[in-house]
């Protein structure tokens, strides 16, 4: 089956024929992909940046945001058939450690990732363990199923803040994963959502204002000037980090509301702010790790009753042999969500 496959630690990606993966534990399935969208990670291992070496072993299938059907389940499997469709966590929680015993499945303490140390979504099959998996409705098509993954990781942010409906939300970072906080803000009855890009992120910050929000570009405002435009110049009652930059979290802390909630979701290099500043105003402080099973549920539930509507940052669908187009346009900035088929689902 050909395959989206990282196999050097260098730029770039190979497609290649590998073989289809057999079930081995009992406990797993054989999933039919039917589509799988590339997340910042994947782009970060097609660009080979500095921090991918630590998320990854090579050679590797990469592809995490996985929609298919369940092809062949392990005998020990149970509560999923041959013929479910279903999306899958991108780890299986052992179900064993401290954590997963408290039904924290995003801090188990041995996680195999798929698209990291197992192999990926953007082929034809791949093998991940049953409890990873949710049965979605037939009303949620493939393609929109592959952004419930970004969508939870957005939601668990959400789940963690203080927001009361009328607050103002900023959102730093206008990558999926930002436009989709941004919605879920809209959804839980922001006053205004603004969201923060780079001139070169014109795109997504295009994409934001069709879908309501305002929109700052960084190179043309200070944070004084953003703040004074939100909320009556006292700044938004609720800041959102997506984007993982170096400055990110001390841009947040500056123009946030004294006595505001920061939501940290991106995974900056290691930064220094400023702490007084954090203290006197009074901030509340929510760091956010992937998702809950609960989190998982509401993200669905959310797609499937039209709450969320995510079809407009699909911009472009690629099948497997054409994949390496959907990375080069998502490493110039030309695309939102990219999905990855397998060429047999044309
Ligand atoms: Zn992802
Ligand atoms: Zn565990």
């Amino acid at each position: 089956m050909r395959a989206v496959v990282k196999s050097s630690p260098e730029f770039g990606i190979d497609i290649k024929d590998v073989p289809m993966p057999r079930i081995e534990n009992e406990d797993h399935v054989l999933l039919e992909v039917e589509a799988c969208g590339i997340c910042g990670t994947d782009l970060h291992f097609y660009e080979w940046a500095p921090q991918a070496k630590d998320f990854i072993t090579l050679p590797r299938v990469i592809g995490h945001e996985v929609a298919g059907v369940v092809h062949e389940v392990g005998k020990n499997v149970q509560g999923f058939r041959v013929g479910d469709r279903v999306v899958t966590e991108t780890w299986g929680g052992c179900g064993d450690c401290y954590y997963c015993r408290l039904g924290k499945f995003n801090h188990c303490v041995t996680q195999t990732r798929i698209g990291q140390q197992a192999d990926g979504g953007m082929t034809d099959y791949l093998i991940v363990p049953a409890v990873s998996l949710y049965k979605i409705p037939p009303s949620i098509p493939m393609d929109q199923a592959t952004l419930i993954e970004p969508l939870g990781v957005a939601l668990r942010a959400m789940e963690r803040i203080t927001m009361k409906p009328g607050d103002h939300v900023f959102i730093l970072g206008p990558g999926p994963i930002g436009l989709l906080a941004g919605l879920l803000s809209m959804q839980n009855g922001a006053s205004t959502v603004s969201i923060l890009g780079l001139k070169s992120d014109h795109l997504r910050l295009k994409k934001a204002k069709e879908l309501g929000m305002k929109t700052f570009v960084l190179e043309e405002e200070s944070a004084e000037s953003m703040m004074n435009q939100i909320n009556h110049g006292h700044g938004p009652e609720v800041v959102i980090e997506t984007s993982g930059a170096r400055a990110g979290f001390q841009l947040a802390i500056d123009i946030a509301k004294k006595g505001g909630s920061i939501g940290l979701i991106g995974l900056p290099p290691k930064s220094e702010v400023d702490v007084s500043k954090l203290v006197s105003k009074e901030l509340d402080i929510y760091g956010s790790w992937r998702r809950l099973p609960s989190t998982w549920y509401r993200a669905i539930d959310l797609i499937a009753n039209k709450k969320i509507d995510v079809t407009s940052l699909i911009t472009h669908v690629f099948d497997v042999d054409d994949a390496e187009k959907g990375f080069e346009l998502l490493h110039a900035k030309e695309a939102i969500k990219v999905i990855v088929k397998p060429k047999k689902k044309d």
